[in-house]
C-alpha cells in the first residue's frame, strides 16, 4: 500500500550521508583532463598544488574512487543546517491542476541562502588542515562568497573575495554579510591585481564577470604565501561535495518508494545540478534505471544549448588551466541579467561529458518567464526563490503543464538551490514590468568562439 506522503520528507540527523559520491567513477567516458595552458599536457598533482589545497587536488584528479568519507569536522558543520527538506509541492500541483507529482530539494535553509555552503565548508576544512592562512575566491551574485565567509570564520581562516562589480554595486547587503563574517570584499575587475588592471584596460567600464574575478583571485592566491584559491562551482571536487544533495534526496525518496521520472536543476557552473543528479546518474550509468535529466540555463548565457564543446580557459585573464567543456568562450561577458550565479561562460567538464554522451539534456529559458515562475511558486509554496533556482522552477512548471495536457502522472524532482532575499531589485523590475532579457546573437557568439584556444 502506498504510504501518505507528507509535505516535507525529513531525514534524521544520522541519515545525512557519511560519504560523498563521485559520479566520475561510474562514467565510461571520463571527463577530459585539465590541461596546462602553456604546454597543453594534462595537469598533474604537482602542477595544481600551488593553486589549490592538496586534498582538494586529489579529489579533483580522482576519476575512479566512487566514495569519499566526509570528515567528522565537516559532518558536524553539516548537522547545523542539514538534512535539508525534500518538499512535496502539493500547493503548486493544486494551483497548476496537474496530475504530475512535484518534489523539490530545498537548499536555502542556511544564512548563505544556497547550496554553496556544502562545498565551502569542505574546502575551508581542507585549507585549515593543510595549515594555510587563508583562501581567495571570486563571487558572482554573492552566494558563494557568503558561504565561504561563513565557512572560513568557522575554521578561523582569512577570506579574500573578489566580487563581480555589477553585483558589488547592486547587492551591498550581500557584501556586508560577507564582511560581518570577517571576509574582505573587492569589486572586480579591480586595480589591485595585474590581471585586473589588464582587463580594465581592454574592457574599460566593464561590469565584470566571474571569469575576471577568478583571474584576480588566482593571482592573489599564488602570489601570497599561505594562501590558496578555492572555487565554488565547475570543478569536479565541488560536484563531489554537492553530491550530498542528491544522496539525501534519494534517501528521502526511497523511504516512500518514490522514483522520479524527471530530474531538473538550474545550471551555472553545474555544481548543484551535478550534486543533485549524481546518485541517479550513477544508476543510469550502471544501466540500473533511466531518468530524464534536464539542465536549465538562462537564454542570456546559454553554455550547453548554444556553446561549443571545446577546451577553454575558465577565466578571462587566461591564467587558469584549460578545461574541456561546453563554453561560450572565456571572453564572453554575459549581459547583466539577474541570475548572477548562472552567468558563467563554461560548464562543469563532468556534466559536459555526460551531456555530450546524451545522458542528459538542456534547455534555456528567458528571464521574464523565470520571474513569472518564481512569483507563481512564491505565492503558493511560501518560499521566496533565488532567480537562479527559479530557472528550475520554470522548467518544472512547464513539465507539469505538459502532464496536464497528456494526463501523465509523472514524478518531477527539482533542485531549489536558494532564497532570493538579496535579489529584490530584480523582483522590483519584474513587478514594475520593466524587466528585459538580452539574448546574444549568433554573430556575438561566433566572435567569442573565434578566440577559443587551439588545442588538438
Ligand atoms: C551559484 C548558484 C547557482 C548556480 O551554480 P551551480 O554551480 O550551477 O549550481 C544556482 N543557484 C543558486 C542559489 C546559486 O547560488
Amino acid at each position: 500500500m502506498e504510504k501518505k506522503i507528507p509535505y516535507k520528507i525529513y531525514l534524521n540527523e544520522d541519515e545525512i550521508p557519511k560519504q560523498w559520491y563521485n559520479v566520475r567513477a561510474d562514467m565510461k567516458n571520463k571527463p577530459a583532463p585539465l590541461l596546462n595552458p602553456a604546454t597543453h599536457t594534462p595537469m598533474t598533482f604537482e602542477d595544481l598544488r600551488p593553486v589549490f589545497c592538496d586534498e582538494l587536488v586529489k579529489q579533483e584528479l580522482d576519476d575512479n574512487t566512487a566514495y569519499f568519507d566526509i570528515p567528522e569536522e565537516i559532518y558536524s558543520f553539516y548537522k547545523m543546517y542539514r538534512p535539508s527538506p525534500l518538499v512535496r509541492a502539493y500547493c503548486l500541483e493544486e494551483k497548476l491542476q496537474t496530475p504530475a507529482k512535484i518534489y523539490y530539494k530545498f537548499e536555502g535553509n542556511n544564512t548563505s541562502g544556497s547550496h554553496k555552503l556544502n562545498s565551502a565548508i569542505a574546502q575551508a576544512y581542507y585549507a585549515k588542515k593543510q595549515g594555510l592562512k587563508g583562501v581567495t575566491t571570486e563571487t558572482g551574485a554573492g552566494q558563494w562568497g557568503t558561504a565561504l565567509s561563513m565557512a572560513c570564520s568557522y575554521f578561523d581562516l582569512d577570506c579574500k573575495v573578489f566580487m563581480v562589480k555589477v553585483s558589488y554595486e547592486q547587492k551591498p547587503f550581500r557584501r556586508e554579510v560577507m564582511r560581518t563574517y570577517g571576509a574582505s570584499v573587492t569589486p572586480s575587475p579591480s586595480d589591485t591585481t595585474k590581471v585586473g588592471r589588464k582587463i580594465l584596460e581592454k574592457y574599460p567600464g566593464t561590469t565584470g564577470s566571474l571569469g575576471c574575478a577568478i583571474s584576480e583571485a588566482v593571482e592573489v592566491a599564488t602570489e601570497n604565501e599561505g594562501y590558496r584559491y578555492v572555487l565554488g562551482s565547475v570543478l569536479n571536487q565541488v560536484l563531489l561535495h554537492q553530491s550530498v544533495i542528491g544522496l539525501e534526496a534519494k534517501a528521502a525518496l526511497d523511504k516512500y518508494n518514490i522514483t522520479p521520472d524527471i530530474i531538473i536543476g538550474c545550471a551555472g557552473g553545474g555544481s548543484n545540478l551535478g550534486g543533485l543528479i549524481s546518485p541517479f546518474m550513477g544508476e543510469k550509468l550502471r544501466g540500473e534505471k533511466n531518468y530524464d535529466i534536464v539542465a536549465v540555463e538562462p537564454a542570456s548565457c546559454p553554455s550547453f544549448t548554444r556553446g561549443k564543446y571545446a577546451y577553454d580557459f575558465c577565466d578571462t585573464g587566461m591564467v587558469c588551466p584549460l578545461a574541456k567543456m561546453y563554453t561560450l568562450g572565456s571572453g564572453f561577458i554575459p549581459s547583466a541579467n539577474h541570475a548572477g550565479g548562472l552567468r558563467f561562460h563554461g560548464m562543469s567538464s563532468t556534466l559536459s561529458q555526460l551531456y555530450h554522451d546524451g545522458l542528459m539534456r538542456a534547455i534555456s529559458v528567458e528571464q521574464t518567464s523565470v520571474f513569472a515562475a518564481a512569483q507563481q511558486f512564491a505565492r503558493v509554496e511560501g518560499i521566496l526563490p533565488a532567480p537562479e533556482s527559479s530557472h528550475a522552477i520554470c522548467a518544472a512548471i512547464d513539465e507539469a503543464l505538459k502532464c496536464k495536457e497528456t494526463g501523465e502522472e509523472k514524478t518531477i524532482l527539482f533542485g531549489l538551490t536558494g532564497t532570493g532575499y538579496f535579489d529584490m531589485m530584480a523582483y522590483q523590475k519584474f513587478n514594475d514590468g520593466v524587466m528585459t532579457d538580452y539574448i546574444p546573437t549568433d554573430e556575438e557568439l561566433e566572435k567569442s568562439f573565434a578566440e577559443l584556444p587551439k588545442v588538438d
